[in-house]
């Protein structure tokens, strides 16, 4: 069978043309999803034994040539499409692309393969007709909403952000990061924003990949200026985010200008320390009204929240004031006041936890924050300089 194949690549001449040359990927697409079907049944026999490999991926390296990361994935979409029969039809009579294919199984994880299957014939369908990056977006949303119903309980655990900076022999330094949706956008956004608007003509000397590596210099050189200044100036990263209002109380996700989707941990935690807009539209794309923009939290308010927290009051952080945001411990959707008997200071980190499923805070009298995680543990803080009292049998001994 490979004999014809290998003879008809052989006598293909590919003519430089648009249509020909789509035409031509729709084949390797098709011929693609194939062959992670057969290395699927090949895996599911385990017949890379014979060959003395230790696993599929290893087998795909060494006798497939592969790259490791390749091998991973093709094993990945193999073992998946065989349990995902109309995905896999699709693939074949190239319905789905080879990208769209991608932006689907990247979206369906061990947890939510059951419910995609389920819903598997209407969801190909719709999503046929979508490009690859509309795709993928939908796809996210989907996964969002399955992830959240798969275990009510559970907090879902999202991969974290990952960075690594090594300095090479021959004395220069190479970057290198995977990020979660919302580091990704606030990078981006910043590393924006440091670039510039005044580029003029003579700046298309430098390229943008140049232009983005000295304003990140820009970014950490002013970062390091900052640190000295008192508590309570503070920088707020600008992200713009769009959420429906039934989103927001229900606490689902949003969505930036640039479709990448915010899942609703992370939008809880920016909603609750940020200028909000409001716009009113009709359907997707009649604006009806919109208002002027109300900052949540105003400086002198956050100044007094960190006169009273001083840093992080998440119980056992001392992250300082300048690494922290203001948190609604009842929140602004569930009619939270914007008042210092509503607000904290907690650090990115502790913030983002508590809008995860499962954690919740509680703000006595004396601002002592009482936190309780999914297990149902609480965990105590004081403001530093209220601390508890003793009792009196102690006060008195
Ligand atoms: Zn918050
Ligand atoms: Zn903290």
């Amino acid at each position: 069978m490979t004999a014809v194949l290998e003879a008809l690549v052989e006598g293909l001449e590919l003519d430089v043309d648009g249509d020909e040359l789509v035409a031509a990927q729709r084949c390797v697409d098709r011929l693609a999803a194939k062959l992670a079907l057969a290395y699927g049944d090949f895996d599911a026999h385990q017949l890379w034994d014979l060959d003395g490999a230790t696993s599929m991926t290893a087998w795909l390296r060494d006798r497939g040539a592969m790259a490791s990361g390749d091998a991973a994935r093709t094993v990945a979409t193999g073992s998946r499409l065989r349990r995902l029969p109309v995905t896999a039809a699709a693939a074949l009579d190239a319905t789905l692309s080879g990208g769209q294919l991608k932006a689907v199984l990247a979206n369906v994880s061990e947890r939510t393969e059951e419910r995609f299957a389920g819903h598997e014939a209407e969801l190909v369908a719709s999503l046929a007709a979508l490009s690859v990056r509309q795709c993928a977006q939908a796809m996210r949303w989907w996964a969002m909403r399955a992830e959240d119903d798969a275990d009510e309980a559970e907090p879902r655990p999202e991969p974290p952000s990952k960075l690594s900076l090594s300095r090479s022999l021959g004395g220069r330094w190479r970057l290198d990061a995977e990020l979660g949706p919302l580091d990704g956008e606030v990078l981006d956004t910043a590393l924006r924003l440091a670039q510039g608007f005044d580029a003029d003509e003579a700046d298309t000397a430098r390229s943008p990949a140049q232009r983005r590596a000295e304003a990140l210099g820009e970014i950490c050189r002013g970062y390091l200026q900052r640190r000295d200044q008192p508590a309570g100036s503070r920088h707020r990263p600008h992200v713009n985010v769009i959420v429906h209002l039934d989103d927001l109380l229900a606490r689902r996700g949003g969505e930036c200008p640039d479709a990448t989707v915010i899942d609703g941990a992370s939008l809880g935690a920016l909603s609750c320390d940020s200028v909000l807009h409001r716009v009113l539209v009709a359907g997707r794309s009649t604006v009806l009204d919109y208002g002027t923009s109300t900052r949540t939290i105003s400086a002198n308010l956050f100044a007094a929240l960190v006169g009273r927290d001083r840093h992080c009051r998440f119980p056992g952080c001392d992250r300082p004031a300048s690494w922290c945001e203001a948190h609604h411990v009842v929140h602004v959707a569930d009619g939270g006041a914007t008042c210092p008997s509503n607000l904290v200071l907690v650090c990115s980190r502790h913030h983002h936890r508590l809008h995860q499923p499962g954690w919740s805070a509680t703000l006595g009298e004396e601002a002592e924050l009482v936190v309780s995680d999914p297990n149902g543990r609480h965990r105590t803080s004081h403001p530093p300089g209220h601390s508890p009292r003793p009792p009196p049998e102690v006060l008195a001994a």
